[in-house]
């Protein structure tokens, strides 16, 4: 069991209030709230140890070349990777995404298959489209029921030697729903295709063991975990990341430069061009530990207690309707209200010191599914509290009200 206010003690933006009210967070989806281990490792830093890495003989840059080192065996060991040099450090899930997708434009040709659910991000959509323009491979969509999960029916039978890789994301950031990656997984490697899994939502909420899942690339965004924004990882099995083409070229991926030739870094330093987010990749390692400290039991169990007192006291709302009912789901909760805008209650309740997502989410596929303008999306983290819901519940009323 979590002590939650030992907990929210860590995090100092939570005691804060916004419009003169105490904060309400449930925006958790876009990126978490920082602990004050974190926020103290990046001033650490800077204060300590700032140098450039893998390049200097000097001190300081031994120093810092070994904590990013320390960083990405902290990662590895948290994500259960084989070895170190799979763990790429880059951006986000974004960055990610498009080096995978970018090497893979040497791979495919006219008529290839690329399988993207219906319900991605457009993060995980739009990298496959360019690739797609670039080499006339055909992006098919794996589509989803009205509770908001993929049919495996649909999925298994787009499957066949045309596919080339599959994409999907781990937990939905429109919907919550988790998908059924393992299976999915399982049959991409039945027909030979590669399979990324888009992990931006599921790392705040789980451990995800890339072994275990047998999953080809797995992908995530630091500051959705706790850590620094800019941050993220792209782990890909060492045979894939060897055959991918490096994504940027520049400083510190490369072996030899002439003017002639060019040869390229061995693992991971082939896909780290340039001096990277130094900083940030040594404190994600601190958010891995932190998260860890916390325990993904307890942030389970936590999570999903909120999940289901949010779910039943937002359903005593009149007219209040839930998009995205999947029987596996994170603790977001995406709902509109009929008869109003999402925006008008996300900007009322906003000046009650309540902050949710309102809109696509990123996500336009899914709204077009539904046939909605967007939802009011609230994402809940450990942190969080049934008050906390109790405040948003009231606000979304009041807001109903003077709306309707
Ligand atoms: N994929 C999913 C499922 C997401 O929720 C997000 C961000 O919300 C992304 C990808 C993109 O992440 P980032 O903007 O950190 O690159």
């Amino acid at each position: 069991m979590l002590d939650i206010n030992k907990i929210r003690a860590d995090f100092p933006i939570l005691s804060r209030t916004v419009n003169g009210k105490p904060l309400v967070y449930f925006d958790n989806g876009a990126t978490n709230q920082k602990p004050q281990i974190v926020i103290d490792a990046i001033a650490e830093y800077y204060q300590e140890i700032n140098a450039n890495i893998h390049r200097g003989v000097h001190t300081l840059s031994q120093l810092a070349t070994d904590a990013y080192e320390v960083s990405r065996a902290k990662i590895q060991n948290h994500i259960n990777a084989k070895f170190a040099h799979e763990v790429i450090f880059t951006s986000g899930t974004t960055h990610g995404i498009n080096a995978v997708a970018n090497g893979f434009a040497s791979l495919l040709k006219q008529g290839d298959e690329i399988l993207v659910s219906a319900m991605e991000h457009h993060s995980n959509i739009v990298p496959w489209q360019m690739l797609c323009e670039k080499t006339e491979a055909i992006l098919r969509v794996i589509p989803m029921d009205e509770n908001g999960e993929l049919i495996m029916a649909e999925y298994n039978k787009l499957l066949s030697d045309k596919t080339k890789i599959v994409t999907v994301n781990h937990i939905s950031n429109a919907l919550g729903t988790v998908n059924p990656i393992k299976y999915m997984i399982d049959k991409a490697h039945e027909f030979g295709a590669a399979i990324l899994i888009d992990g931006a939502q599921a790392v705040a909420h789980l451990k995800p063991d890339v072994q275990e899942l047998d999953c080809d690339f797995y992908v995530f965004s630091g500051h959705k975990m706790c850590g620094p924004t800019g941050t993220g990882i792209l782990y890909g099995k060492e045979d894939w990341l060897n055959k991918l083409p490096p994504y940027q070229g520049g400083g510190e991926m490369i072996k030899e430069v002439t003017f002639e030739k060019t040869t390229y870094a061995d693992l991971p330093h082939k896909f780290e061009a340039g001096t990277p987010n130094i900083s940030g990749g040594i404190v994600l390692g601190t958010a891995v530990d932190y998260l860890n400290s916390v325990g993904f039991d307890n942030i389970q169990q936590q999570e999903s207690e909120l999940l289901e007192y949010g779910t039943k006291r937002l359903l005593e709302i009149e007219g209040l309707k839930i998009f995205g009912t999947a029987k596996e789901k994170a603790s977001v909760i995406s709902f509109n209200i009929q008869g109003i805008h999402p925006y008008d209650i996300g900007a009322i309740i906003d000046k009650l010191g309540i902050a949710v997502r309102t809109g696509h989410h990123c996500a336009q596929p899914v709204m077009n599914i539904f046939c909605i303008p967007g939802t009011i999306r609230a994402s809940f983290s450990f942190y969080n509290t049934k008050e906390e819901i109790d405040l948003m519940v009231e606000a979304v009323k009041k807001a109903q009200l003077m709306l309707s």
